[in-house]
């Protein structure tokens, strides 16, 4: 069994902390060739201590500076590289053959991108990517010969419900009538909407079930983030969007389903803990120890379903919009929604006035045919720019 060199995007994060914890149990299978972070120094000089990456990469200058010092201190030879150009040298590595895309948002498209060109394994967590370039993305994926195994709960639980000639063979073919995306519905799924106005950022924040970064986190709570991940399903498994369906299951066991023409509902389940998904994605197609508590069928007190109620998450029902409008309008919809999360956590922006900003931000940018990457990052920018000025006004 040849070692895997795994690149981790983003493994000072929820995602690259757990992958870490996978890496550290299994040191016969795995090498740590690649970390990168934005801006939290000490944590990645602590990965790099223990793990010896050949390369890590910060956000500046400054960052790298201080990884430097932190580093020769303790006669670490690892090479420190910053700015965005470094994300991209850190994946086509040549001794990387994994690639790890962790970082939140739209900041990790450009390198997850440069690793499915370079026909690496993604192990995809960064669904903002895919939200934004969905078909560059599977193009890239095709043309470079690597495979693309999801990371993201549901979409591996999917993945894991599919017959393995999913890739190559038509859904209908395969007998696949509907995905069923489960949701918990976050922390405010019983609360009226009328109610959430005076929300903070820790409310939102306190998912019930899922322990995660704070984007996600608060796209969990008005359910951008199930949005995202229909769009991710639609990218990723090729079944027209009316296919694709989401289902309240406030108790986080049953990770996603497939629905069969025969009848048969395949399930994926498992306790809510991401190192599952990521376990599964670094051994794939052997299965390791991730460290994770067995599930216990007895001890549950019992497992319901539920339609969403669009009306309480108008998110979700903006996602669905940008996914049918497609071309550009996913990653507008993106980049709206990043802005309002980012000024909702830092800048006091009302909680239900993000979706005002995205469902704005929609309205105020065409979408036109996504066709290359610079048409992508063009409409990110304006949709940033737009939302931006969306908040002041809210503001003033
Ligand atoms: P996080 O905020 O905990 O970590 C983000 C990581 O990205 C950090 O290492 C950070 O340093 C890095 N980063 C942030 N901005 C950057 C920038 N501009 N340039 C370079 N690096 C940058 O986020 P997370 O919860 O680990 O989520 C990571 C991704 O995985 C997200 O796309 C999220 O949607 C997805 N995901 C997370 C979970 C989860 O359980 N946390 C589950 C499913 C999917
Ligand atoms: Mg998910």
């Amino acid at each position: 069994m040849s070692i895997r060199q795994v690149a981790i995007l983003g493994s000072t994060g929820s995602i690259g902390v757990n992958t870490l914890d996978v890496i550290r149990a299994h040191p016969d299978r795995f090498q740590v060739v690649a970390l990168t972070a934005a801006k939290q120094i000490e944590r990645l000089a602590e990965q790099c201590i223990e793990f010896r990456p050949a390369i890590a990469v910060v956000a500046d200058a400054i960052g790298a500076a201080r990884l430097s010092q932190l580093l020769t201190d303790k006669h670490i030879k690892t090479q420190v590289l910053f700015g965005p150009e470094a994300l991209v040298t850190a994946v086509t590595d040549s001794a990387c053959d994994t690639v790890m895309a962790a970082i939140v948002g739209a900041a990790g498209l450009v390198p997850t991108l440069a690793a499915a060109q370079a026909g690496k394994r993604v192990l995809l967590a960064n669904k903002e990517a895919l939200v934004m370039s969905g078909n560059l993305f599977m193009q890239a994926m095709k043309a470079g010969g690597g495979e693309l195994l999801p990371i993201d709960s549901e979409h591996n639980a999917i993945f894991q419900c599919l017959p393995a000639q999913f890739t190559k063979t038509p859904a209908e073919y395969l007998g696949v009538e509907e995905l069923w995306l489960t949701a918990s519905g976050g922390p405010f799924r019983d609360i009226p909407i009328a109610d959430l106005a005076a929300i903070t950022p820790e409310q939102a924040c306190a998912h019930p079930n899922w322990v995660m970064g704070r984007k996600i986190s608060v796209d969990s709570a008005t359910m951008m983030n199930k949005g995202l991940e229909v769009i991710e399903a639609f990218w990723l498994f090729g079944l027209p969007l009316e296919k694709i369906k989401v289902l309240i299951h406030p108790q986080s066991v049953v990770h996603s389903m497939v629905r069969y023409r025969d009848g048969s509902v395949l399930a994926q389940m498992g306790q809510p803990d991401m190192r599952t998904p990521i376990a599964f994605g670094l051994a794939w197609p052997q299965r390791i120890d991730a460290g994770v508590a067995q599930l216990n069928l007895t001890q549950l007190a019992g497992l319901s379903f539920s339609e969403p109620n669009f009306s309480q998450f108008p998110c979700l029902s903006l996602a669905f919009a940008a996914a049918n409008a497609g071309g550009t309008a996913p990653a507008v919809l993106n980049a709206a929604n990043e802005i309002a999360v980012a000024a909702f956590l830092d800048e006091g922006l009302p909680y239900l006035q993000i979706a005002e900003v995205v469902e704005g931000t929609l309205n105020a940018v065409p979408s036109v045919s996504a066709d290359s990457l610079e048409i992508i990052l063009g409409a990110d920018a304006k949709a940033r720019q737009i939302a931006n000025d969306f908040i002041r006004n809210i503001k003033r």
